[in-house]
């Protein structure tokens, strides 16, 4: 059997607790080893089979997999922040199908969760923005052209922006392109929850600057949009005048 769990952001705590459950009693452990937390790697059991997937291929991932179950193992399959969001997941799934190796997937606290958190902020702000767009820059793996940052940027919701900290005059650029400003509040979020986290805030218009001055080009987030700055308006439901399923309103 195959568990695909997600690791969290980085602080080793900010595992599920099934997830963690699953780490002690793997046979097998198969790590996202760029962004995965050493430190989780302390739950596994003496004895337990390591491997590192950041030298590895899909081919090879696999293979351990299915050594693994010829022998009844238990695998884990470590992936950072949630497994949905960029884990490349989906392949893997496909060939167990094709294998007949039954799997389950443990979802993960995502680092965007992780970056609203450590930034003490919401994505949804009432009158501000009802929609959070995650997505990233095309690099050396391409974004079909109808989900440019450009187009998306149009809507001007709440944005966040993973995989594009070593392109930060592009991805500027391309954000200033659509409905943001120059002065619409954004910022980096390096390595969230992780000790070494960084956050920094500056206007759009010195995002490029912002990561030459603090030399961020990886493991980071970008986070633009109004929801980081200070105008909303209050949530109707915990208005005193509003009623719900669970609350009379009064005037
Ligand atoms: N599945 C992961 C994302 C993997 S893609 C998740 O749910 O978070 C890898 C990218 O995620 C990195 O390039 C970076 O943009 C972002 N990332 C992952 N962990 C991060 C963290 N702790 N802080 C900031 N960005 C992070």
């Amino acid at each position: 059997m195959v568990f695909f769990v997600g690791a969290g952001p980085g602080a080793p705590d900010l595992i599920t607790v099934r997830g963690a459950e699953l780490l002690r009693k793997a046979d097998v452990v198969i790590y996202a080893g760029s962004l995965v937390n050493p430190a989780l790697l302390g739950l596994c059991r003496a004895g337990c089979r390591i491997y590192n997937s950041a030298e590895m291929t899909l081919e090879q991932v696999t293979e351990v997999m299915r050594a693994a179950e010829i022998e009844s193992l238990a695998t884990v399959r470590l992936h950072t922040g949630d497994p949905s969001i960029y884990g490349a997941i989906r392949e893997q799934m496909d060939r167990l199908k094709q294998l007949d190796i039954p799997f389950t997937v443990v979802p993960g606290v995502s680092s965007f969760s992780g970056a609203a958190a450590a930034l003490e902020t919401e994505y949804t702000l009432p009158g501000v923005s009802q929609t959070v767009i995650l997505t990233r820059m095309a690099g050396r793996t391409p974004v079909p052209e109808r989900e440019s940052i450009t187009s998306l940027a149009a809507h001007g919701a709440s944005m966040v922006i993973f995989l594009s900290a070593g392109m930060l005059e592009a991805l500027q650029d391309a954000l200033l392109a659509g409905a943001y400003q120059e002065t619409t509040p954004a910022a980096l979020v390096y390595k969230a929850t992780w000790p070494e986290q960084r956050l920094v805030r500056m206007p759009l218009g010195q995002l490029a600057e912002a990561g030459r001055v603090y030399g961020i080009s990886k493991t980071a987030l970008v986070l633009v949009g109004d929801f980081l700055g200070d105008r909303y308006e209050r949530s109707r439901l915990y208005d005193p005048a509003f009623t719900t399923g669970y609350r009379e309103g009064r005037p």
